[in-house]
């Protein structure tokens, strides 16, 4: 989805990005569900297509404000999709046998291989957003980090990796509904944080780290999406679609076995 993507070299402006666009489906909520169902088998099947040629290695980042929707993306997008095809790796804060080393280290490590989907629900660039607004680190060092992360992004490009980067885009009052449905729901309370609270605080300050990393970090190589994301439905379109776009792209085939091997019979 091109309309997302952000050119790279640009400077974003958050308040330019409507978290309620719905340009590319102008369903209804209910045909929008609908339609993320064959999107679903679409992912499988190419799942299955990079698997079988063991050729390029695929890299998903979510990146969002708390309640953003990365746990519920992840969900409804490979819903159906074979468990074996894809990982999904939570960076959580960072233990301290991880922070006596660089930032990258930690996720170096889990990048895809040939043939795999790995997805990192937050991911190295908490490493200049928490880190810089919860000043973790002087700003010398954080700073240094957009050149860094190119750089190293770059590499796994280089070595064959598809990278997308999304940016779950809800707005303040978005966050706030869904905070309160989190403490009126019985079946959603335990996933209320009160320090969740402290960080809405905030808000402008996790809003001027974002913009810098979209501004910074959205290269040809590793394109960032902001994706509309008050919508739930629509925000799972846009990532499915964008996903399927990219791995159509790469134009691949199951590889060629022997014609012989259909004149085979098995014996029983
Ligand atoms: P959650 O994704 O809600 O389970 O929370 C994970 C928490 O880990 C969030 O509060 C993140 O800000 C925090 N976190 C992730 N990576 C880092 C990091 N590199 N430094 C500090 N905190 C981090
Ligand atoms: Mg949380």
């Amino acid at each position: 989805m091109k309309r997302y993507r952000v050119k790279p070299g640009s400077k974003v402006d958050l308040k330019e990005w409507d978290p309620n666009d719905r340009t590319e489906f102008k369903e209804s909520k209910e045909e929008g569900k609908q339609m993320l169902l064959p999107l679903n088998q679409k992912i499988d099947e190419l799942q299955e297509l990079l698997y079988a040629e063991h050729r390029h290695k695929v890299l998903i980042v979510l990146q969002a404000m708390d309640t953003g929707g990365k746990d519920g993306t992840i969900r409804n997008v490979f819903e159906g999709v074979n468990p074996q095809g894809v990982h999904i790796v939570s960076f959580k804060k960072p233990t301290l046998d991880e922070l006596d080393r660089d930032y990258l280290w930690r996720v170096h490590r889990h990048v895809p291989g040939k043939g795999e989907i790995v997805v990192f629900n937050r991911s190295h660039y908490e490493d200049v957003l928490v880190v810089r607004v919860h000043e973790l680190v002087p700003k010398e060092v954080w700073n240094q980090r957009y050149e860094q992360i190119n750089n190293f992004e770059r590499m796994l490009a280089e070595e064959g990796t598809i990278i997308l980067k999304f940016y779950l885009h809800i707005d303040k009052d978005e966050q706030a509904q869904r905070l309160q449905e989190r403490l009126d729901d019985p079946q959603k309370r335990w996933k209320f944080n009160p320090g969740d609270l402290e960080e809405r605080k905030l808000w402008p300050e996790y809003l001027n780290a974002y913009e810098d990393v979209l501004s910074k970090t959205s290269t040809e190589w590793a394109p960032w999406y902001i994706v509309p994301a008050n919508r739930k439905w629509y925000r799972n379109l846009v990532v499915a679609t964008t996903l399927i776009e990219a791995l159509e792209d790469l134009n691949m085939k199951f590889p060629d076995a022997p014609e012989e091997w259909s004149k085979i019979r098995i014996e029983s």
